[in-house]
């Protein structure tokens, strides 16, 4: 049976944000369709849902009109909100809302923006991959639901065909960063730059924006049903090599 070649259509959920703004344009760029679901309205040159991903009702009508057949979700609160409840309601009982919205529509694809915080624990971490386990003391309600949320979206793998995978981006920068320049600027204006946590050689990974976007578009590209092995009739057919 040849692969389904057909061309996805998106839903990008926090669509309006940093990370979330790049990939739409990213996938407007190589042509594609595409809608942005978010909380908030920021640009008016993309179909827009406004909806919360704690309504399934909300991201499942977004998920109809918009005809998506893939969706990428990077919504999550920033990681310095002051009401830490807001992390379990929209990372993970957002995220259940928005895989079970996926299933209800028979969406092929959900792509997830996961964060490398889910493997920190304060300590030093070099070289590290997906094998990396989780720490049994999460550093915070930010990172502790985060990683929560990506083991809904792996679970959900092959629910109803949905197919599945996330993305664990580590310091994000670039245009419309609406956070890490702005917390180095605060530093700076507090006067805080004469402390120094460490000896100065410690190391934090930082990726382009633009390359965490186009990360998300090759993990969709990539995210295909494999496909089924040849039968053993195809097999018999091939050329038998008559080299010793
Ligand atoms: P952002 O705040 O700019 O974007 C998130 C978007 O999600 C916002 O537009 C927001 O309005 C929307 N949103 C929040 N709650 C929502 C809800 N309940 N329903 C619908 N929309 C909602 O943040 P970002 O920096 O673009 O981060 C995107 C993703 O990348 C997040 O999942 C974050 O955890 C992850 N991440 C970010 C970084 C980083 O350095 N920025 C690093 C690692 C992982």
């Amino acid at each position: 049976m040849a692969q389904d070649k057909k061309r996805d259509v998106y839903l990008v959920i926090g669509g309006n944000g940093f990370l979330g703004r790049h990939i739409v344009q990213q996938l407007q760029e190589r042509g594609d369709i595409v809608s942005a679901f978010d909380i908030v309205e920021r640009y008016n040159d993309v179909t827009f849902y406004a909806g919360d991903i704690t309504d399934q009702n909300s991201v499942a009508s977004a998920l109809r009109k918009s005809g998506a057949t893939c969706v990428i979700h990077t919504a999550s609160p920033l990681p310095g909100s002051k009401d830490v409840t807001i992390f379990h309601r929209v990372n993970v009982k957002g995220t259940e809302a928005v895989i079970a919205a996926c299933v209800e529509c028979s969406i092929r694809k959900l792509v997830f923006t996961s964060s490398a915080g889910v493997i920190f624990n304060g300590e030093d971490i070099i070289n590290a991959d997906e094998r990396q386990p989780f720490p049994e003391v999460p550093m915070d309600a930010y990172n502790e639901t985060k990683s929560q949320a990506e083991t809904l979206v792996l679970e959900a793998n092959g629910k109803g065909g949905l197919l599945t995978v996330a993305l664990r981006p580590a310091g994000i920068f670039g245009p419309l960063d609406r956070q890490a320049i702005s917390s180095f600027a605060k530093v700076f204006l507090d006067g805080k730059t004469h402390f120094q946590i460490g000896d100065n050689t410690n190391l934090f990974d930082w990726t382009y924006v633009g390359n965490v976007a186009h990360a998300h578009l090759l993990a969709a590209d990539k995210l295909e049903t494999p496909a089924p092995a040849p039968a053993l009739s195809t097999l018999s057919e091939l050329p038998v090599s008559t080299d010793d």
